[in-house]
């Protein structure tokens, strides 16, 4: 039995995430952030981002006509997603965030640095400034994640 309704679906600052990522796709266009094959896509965001942690375990096991299109299960860092060859990259990403952050309040300001992060790491640094400024006009904070600051090779 799928759980479709994923345990972060209380969060107060769900929606207004939600809506940033919208507004963020729109004022850059799809191009930035095209359908993408998920497992190359989303190795490759985590080597872009320097973090050497292990993959998620994906899971195409939803409906193709359910609205939601993904969600991350935290207790088994498996990343669920419509049963469809290609995914949005911006979801893609969001289901990333939440595998990097784990258990942390689902869409605080540790999971929208986050994507922040990995939104600069795909699409670049003008792209991550955009994205932060979608979030603060919905009265959502972030910090600067730093790329390196959790990749443990500096040494
Ligand atoms: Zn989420």
């Amino acid at each position: 039995m799928v759980a479709l309704q994923p345990s972060n679906w209380d969060d107060p600052d769900r929606p207004d995430v939600y809506a940033a990522e919208d507004d963020f796709v729109e004022q850059t266009g799809v191009d930035m952030l095209p359908r993408v094959d998920v497992p190359g896509f989303v190795a490759q965001v985590l080597a872009d981002a320097g973090l050497d942690i292990p993959l998620p375990v994906l899971v195409f096991d939803l409906p193709r006509d359910l609205r939601m299109g993904g969600y991350h299960h935290s207790p088994t860092g498996e990343i669920h997603l419509r049963d469809e060859p290609k995914i949005d990259a911006e979801l893609v990403l969001h289901e990333v965030a939440h595998h990097i952050v784990g258990s942390r309040p689902s869409h605080g300001i540790v999971f929208r640095s986050c994507l922040a992060m990995l939104v600069e790491a795909v699409c670049g640094p003008q792209e991550r400034d955009l994205f932060c400024n979608c979030l603060r006009e919905r009265g959502l904070d972030v910090f600067m994640w730093h790329r390196f600051a959790c990749s443990g090779r500096l040494q």
